[in-house]
């Protein structure tokens, strides 16, 4: 099993990895399950790491409306703070 944010994950990355590691660990988390649940406490207002722009996060992962940037959250502590950024020439592997 992949790592899910509950304790239990394994190998690279995981919940307290920063950066582009933390997205793609919230990208595969769950089999991909979690990267679109809204976060439980609500969007959390953040400020693009690329670009500046003002949005509102709300799902465990999202992108910048203004570049397009990719951002996650750890599931588990889902805060502004913890809002990791996976750099300007990051795009999901979608
Ligand atoms: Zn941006």
């Amino acid at each position: 099993m992949s790592g899910c944010g509950c304790g239990c994950g394994s190998g690279s990355g995981g919940p307290f990895s920063k950066g582009r590691d933390l997205v793609e660990f919230v990208f595969h988390a769950h089999g991909g399950a979690i990267r679109d649940q809204k976060i439980l406490q609500g969007p959390l207002a953040t400020v693009c790491q690329g670009c500046g722009t003002p949005f509102a996060l709300e799902t465990y992962l999202g992108t910048c409306p203004g570049c397009g940037g990719v951002h996650a959250v750890a599931p588990m502590a889902p805060t502004s703070a913890n809002i990791q950024f996976a750099g300007s020439d990051y795009r999901l592997p979608l």
